[in-house]
């Protein structure tokens, strides 16, 4: 019987293990992809306290698990299908058949990319559409490329695109941003970067690789044709929320309902990150969702001795 079983080995689901594990908790973390999440992607993370230089999404994740190994976080590439309340005894059901019995889960298994859905985004993908620019950029080296979305996602991984091809066209469905200002002044002064607003992209074209996209003018729904190299997609995010939607309190998109302390309408049950309720998603938010998890899982735990 673990104390904890952990869903999700991003920010919030390592630091949990970290706080957990640090706490004597025998602690599993399941991580079903790479550790690390959707922040594994950002070529640079210049907001998360301590790296006054900026650190890569990469790198920070690699001393967030160096941390957990150091203090005994056993860990699982096993994805979580489905988990079961019994009170004092949970199940996580595990994607090999198995079943590790818990006193407490921590969900933290974060979000997926939205898809565009227009066609041609599945038969070009890996073909000229991305949804990493940090991965892929360096395919598309003085080359033209769209950035698809508004966020600031779109507008960080733009500029990043920058560095490396010839003309970046910013793609946006609204005549107004959503990305924080800092991220849009840095965009509106880079001569690289070209916005296209009111616009939606109906087709993406080619013949082997991507060569251009078909857009639409919401306001005028004049059509055009953009000659484009490569397509990267940010736009926003579906929490990974499917596999407990039977047993967890979701919102209407699906995100996690919890209180302060990361408890969830389950007993025993926590979440933390990006696949709750929260104001801001961010990795330092994460990683203190993780904290104040692990630290409630640890409580409750002690409370039921
Ligand atoms: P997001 O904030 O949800 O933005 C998604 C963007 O895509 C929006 O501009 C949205 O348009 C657009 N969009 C959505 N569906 C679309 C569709 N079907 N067709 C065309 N456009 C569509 O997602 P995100 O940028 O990935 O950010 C996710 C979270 O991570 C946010 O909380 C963000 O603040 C955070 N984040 C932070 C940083 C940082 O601090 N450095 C970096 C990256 C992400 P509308 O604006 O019209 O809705």
């Amino acid at each position: 019987m673990h104390d904890v079983v952990i869903i999700g080995g991003g920010p919030a689901g390592l630091s949990a293990s970290i706080y957990a594990a640090r706490g004597g908790l025998k602690t599993l973390l399941c991580e079903e992809k790479l550790m690390g999440g959707q922040i594994v992607l950002s070529y640079e993370v210049e907001n998360y306290p301590g790296f006054p230089n900026g650190i890569s999404g990469m790198e920070l994740i690699e001393n967030f698990t160096k941390q957990a190994e150091k203090f005994g976080v056993e860990t699982s590439y096993e994805g979580a299908k489905s988990i079961e309340d019994d009170r004092e005894c949970k199940s996580v059901y595990l994607t090999n058949g198995s079943c590790i019995k818990t006193k407490t889960i921590i969900i933290a298994a974060g979000a997926s990319a939205n898809k565009l859905g227009c066609p041609g985004e599945k038969k070009f993908t890996g073909k000229g559409v991305s949804y990493c620019a940090t991965c892929d950029g360096a395919f598309f080296r003085n080359k033209t490329v769209a950035v698809i979305g508004g966020g600031d996602s779109a507008i960080e991984e733009a500029l990043y695109l920058t560095n490396l091809v010839k003309k970046v066209y910013i793609i946006h469905r609204r005549d107004r941003l959503r990305a924080i200002k800092i991220l849009q002044d840095r965009a509106m002064e880079n001569k690289k970067i070209e916005f296209i607003f009111n616009t939606i992209v109906k087709e993406i074209q080619g013949d082997k690789l991507v060569n251009g996209i078909l857009l639409e003018n919401r306001k005028t729904k004049n059509m055009d044709r953009l000659a484009v190299d490569g397509v990267f997609i940010y736009v926003g995010n579906t929490p990974n929320t499917k596999f407990i939607e039977d047993l967890i309190k979701l919102d209407e998109n699906g995100y996690i309902f919890t209180n302060e302390n990361m408890e969830t309408n389950i007993d025993g049950i926590f979440a933390a990150g990006d696949i709750r309720v929260t104001p801001l998603r961010q990795v330092i938010t994460s990683a203190a969702d993780g904290a104040i998890a692990a630290s409630a899982a640890q409580k409750y735990i002690e409370s039921k001795l």
